[in-house]
């Protein structure tokens, strides 16, 4: 995420005539369609919204796009596809695969993790 890289020290937004269309795009600090200015604000979103925060635009306060919570979300995803994925080594206990699958979708404390990484070990993952 850059959303104060196309800032030029006098204020003024640059980069409109040298930037390719595609990467704008795939940036959520593209331009905004209605006046054209390519700084983005993160406006929070109160809590129990379905949305972490909405990217408006800095100059007339155009909505641009819903920004994901920083990390958590991913995060707790990489940690579900991690322990399916460990949920399939061939050697685990009765217990291990109930420890597995009760840590789907949690965070971890640090003494699951160190469980976990013993299972890991054992099974040579
Ligand atoms: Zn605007």
């Amino acid at each position: 995420m850059h959303i104060d890289d196309y800032h030029s020290t006098d204020g003024t937004s640059i980069a409109t005539d040298n930037k390719p269309q595609v990467a704008q795009a795939q940036s959520s600090s593209a331009s905004c369609p209605s006046c054209g200015f390519e700084r983005a604000s993160i406006v929070r979103m109160t809590k129990g919204h379905p949305h972490y925060a909405a990217l408006k635009c800095g100059r007339c306060d155009r909505f641009l796009d819903w920004m994901p919570a920083p990390a958590t979300e991913g995060k707790r995803r990489d940690t579900s596809a991690k322990i399916d994925r460990r949920l399939k080594l061939p050697n685990l206990t009765r217990w291990e695969q109930n420890f597995l699958q009760g840590l789907k979708g949690k965070k971890l404390s640090p003494k699951q993790q160190e469980c976990l990484a013993k299972i890991e070990a054992k099974a040579g993952a």
